[in-house]
This record gives C-alpha cells, structure tokens and sequence, in this order.
C-alpha cells in the first residue's frame, strides 16, 4: 500500500475561529440580540479526557479524546466521532458547532455535537481499536446518553465501533440501549440506507443544483477528494445519475482518468489494496493537481480547509457539492464566489447522514424498522425542503447559499433559544 501523503492544512486560519466570526456575521445580520450571539459563539459543555490503552505487547498508552456539545437547545446534542491523529480541541469545537447548525437547516429536533480521539486508528490492531473505543465511551458516558447526545460514525470510525460504543454504554445500564448511537449495524437496530446517506444527500443537492444552474448530472463530469464513505458513495450515486467520474483521491494519492473511471471497481481496488493508488486503467496525479482539473461537479469528502486561498482560483468546477464538513475556507469561499461557482455548502450538503441518523434513532425508540424505500424517500423530500428554503433565502437576500444556509439554521437556534429563555 502506498505511503499516506501529510495532510495539508491551511494553518493560517482556524476552522473554530472562522465559525465564529460567521455567527457574528450572520447574527448581525438577522439584527439578533448581542446575548444570544455570544451563546451561539461558546460550546456548552467541553469534556477532555486522557485514558489508558493496554497495547498487545502488554505496555500501556495514553490516548487524549474529546467530547463537545456545542448546543442542545432544538434537542440532544448529535455529532459524529473522529479517529484521526491530528484532532485537536479547536476542530472538534468547530465540527460540534457545524453540527447544531446542520440539524437546524434539514430542521431535524437535534443540536450539535462532536467527539474526536487522537490516533491512528489504521495502526491499531483489531483489539487494541476495540479496547481504545470502549474506554472512550465509557469515558465520555458520563455526557452521552439517547435523550442527551447520540454519537455517530466520522473520520476513521464505522458501523463495528459504533456497535462497541453502543455495547459498552448498554453494559453500564443493565440494557440494550438502541439509541445511544446511530450509524450502527443493521443486526442491532441500524437503520437501512444509512451507510450510503451521506453520499446519498450529496447527490440528491447536486441534481437539485444541477437543475437551478442549468446542468444535467447526465454527462456531467466530477472529481472527488476523499474517497471514503462519503466520497466513494457520492461518486458511485452521481455516476449511476450519468455522471463521468474523472478522477477521485484519498490520503495515499490521486488517480485520473478523463475518459471517466468504473467507479465500483475503483472501490473494489481500495477495499483489497488500502488505497485508490494503482488502480487501472488511470493515471495518477498529484492531490494539488485534482482540485485543478476542469469539471462539472467538484466534490471534497477529506477533511476540512482543503481548498484555501492559496489554491482557490485554480478551481475549475462549475458546482461544488461540500461532502466534507468545512472544506473550503471564508476566503476561498470568497475567491470562488467572485468566480461564479455554485457552492451548495457543507451544512446542507452533507446533512443526508444526520437526517438518516435521526431516522435511525427514530426507529430504534419506537422498534419499527422501516424499509430501504421508504428510509430514502424521506430523505429526499428532508433534502428537497431544505435545498429550497436555503435557495429562496439566497435569491430573496442576494447570498451565495452558504451565507443563506447559516441565516437559515442561525434563525431557529436564535429562536428557540429565546422562546426557552435563561435558566434560572
Ligand atoms: P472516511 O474516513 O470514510 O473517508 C475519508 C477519506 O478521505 C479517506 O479515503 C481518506 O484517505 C481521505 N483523505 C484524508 N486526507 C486526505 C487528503 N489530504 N486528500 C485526499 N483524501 C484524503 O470519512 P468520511 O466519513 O467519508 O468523512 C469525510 C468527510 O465527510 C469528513 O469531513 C466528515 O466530517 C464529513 N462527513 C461525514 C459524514 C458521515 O456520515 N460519514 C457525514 C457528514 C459529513
């Protein structure tokens, strides 16, 4: 398998800080009180924890994880788990504080949260990955719970660790507690379509975007960074849409092939070789070299700050469909506004995976499983609401869709914060 390539992040900016200083933006801008947008700046509760793992030679390694609500207001806290070496307190804080306003655009009756551990999760073995994951959650127990802050799966985490998380918590209650977590395995109260509904989302925004800017999927090329649950899906559901994949990415490397790429076999080429480098017939190319391809559809499923204003104006898209969660930066947003590309932003386009995490809790509280039809039909009509309200607030305050997304979801945390009121 090939080297992973480092991570390139724009250091200069801080993804926590950049939120904030849009909530002020947008606060100001719906002319909210000065209270409620400093309530919406702050995390309500930050838990860090240093834990101790007993690796299989028998030495003991301490882990740092995180758990942050960034707000429960519109109901318990939601928000995925990272594994990933690099995590730190800011990104976690950043991605809970993403998460409340991405409930708040689908408008699903759920806040914000996020968790992270601080390793590499694919030089783990299989128990050490296993003792890892049920410290952590009997660390972080203390904070989640099916009323108060569901956990789901993210960067570096899957179905299998979900279900130890889910076992762990279901061991401290004396029970099998089903809504602890979502993004379970269908065997223990997963919900079907929800490994794909992320992708799923994005494809369903793009078609949606596709129709308002005058493109038909049919024929459109794509390029996808990140090619893991969200990236891979994304790719396969625009490819069967008509889309011609041309080159996709993960963190090993990039591949292209202009005459478009069998998407299901470049997934089969990873599963078996740990990478999409070496897959045939493509060439590679270098990561800085894809996000400048010419293309339809760009879609970026890494991590966040991927497109920065260092590489912005080389990004030839006509639509940029956000799978990951903060991928381009205020600036390059800026630079890519002024370029006339359409950006359906991260909040929305990748909500598919929350709204199906809310189906699947939805489901497991009531014991009533629904079919794989009926699950995606009302995703698509969550996505179809909230794609238009995001479009009419764009067109009716004259602001690209990221700046309508946030006065969107903004607007109903506010609300709800003042309808509830301060405790005491
Ligand atoms: P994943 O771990 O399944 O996949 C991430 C992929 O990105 C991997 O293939 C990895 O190799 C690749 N990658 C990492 N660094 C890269 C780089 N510098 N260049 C190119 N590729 C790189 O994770 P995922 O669940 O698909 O999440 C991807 C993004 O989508 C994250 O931002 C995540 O927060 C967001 N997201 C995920 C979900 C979900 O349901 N899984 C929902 C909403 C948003």
């Amino acid at each position: 398998m090939p080297k992973p390539q480092a991570i390139v992040k724009n250091s200069e900016s801080n993804p926590f800080h950049e939120v904030q200083r849009r909530i002020e933006d947008v606060g100001r801008r719906l002319k909210l009180p000065d209270g409620i947008i400093a309530r919406l700046r702050e995390c309500e509760r930050e838990l860090t924890v240093h834990f101790p793992v007993q690796m299989d030679d028998g030495s003991l390694k301490i882990f740092t994880g995180y758990r942050i609500q960034h707000s429960d207001t519109r109901g318990p806290a939601k928000g995925g788990i990272r594994f990933h070496p690099e995590v730190n307190l800011d990104e976690v804080r950043a991605l809970a504080t993403w998460m409340t306003f991405k409930t708040a655009v689908v408008n699903i009756p759920y806040g914000g949260a996020k968790g992270a551990v601080a390793c590499n999760p694919k030089t783990l073995s299989h128990r050490e990955l296993e003792r890892l994951t049920r410290r952590y959650a009997s660390e972080i127990s203390l904070i989640i719970g099916p009323e108060s802050d569901i956990p789901a799966p993210d960067v570096g985490t899957n179905p299998q660790i979900m279900a130890w998380i889910m076992d762990t918590y279901s061991m401290t209650k004396g029970y099998s507690v089903l809504g602890v977590v979502t993004g379970k395995p269908l065997e223990i109260g997963g919900s079907r379509g929800r490994l794909e509904a992320t992708g799923r989302g994005c494809m369903i925004c793009a078609r949606l975007a596709g129709k308002h800017i005058g493109l038909d999927l049919n024929g459109a090329s794509v390029v996808v960074q990140g090619f893991g649950n969200v990236g891979a899906i994304s790719a396969k559901l625009l490819a069967r849409e008509g889309g011609k994949v041309i080159a996709v990415s993960d963190s090993t490397g990039a591949i292209h092939n202009a005459k478009g790429l069998d998407v299901e076999a470049v997934m089969r080429h990873k599963a078996e070789s740990g990478s999409v480098v070496g897959y045939r017939p493509a060439e590679a190319i270098g990561s800085t070299e894809l996000l400048g391809l010419k293309c339809d559809i760009l879609v970026p499923a890494a991590l966040e700050q991927q497109i920065h204003e260092g590489n912005a104006a080389s990004i030839k898209a006509r639509m940029i469909v956000e799978g990951a969660n903060g991928p381009a930066t205020a600036e390059a947003t800026r630079i890519l506004r002024d370029k006339g590309v359409f950006i359906v932003p991260d909040i929305l386009a990748n909500a598919g995976g929350v709204v199906v995490s809310y189906f699947e809790w939805v489901q497991g509280l009531q014991s009533f499983f629904w079919t794989e039809e009926e699950v995606n039909q009302r995703l698509q009509h969550v996505m179809d609401d909230a794609f238009h309200e995001v479009l009419e607030i764009s067109q009716r305050e004259k602001v690209d869709m990221r700046e309508a997304a946030y006065m969107l979801a903004i607007g109903r945390v506010a609300k709800a914060m003042m309808i509830r009121g301060i405790y005491p």
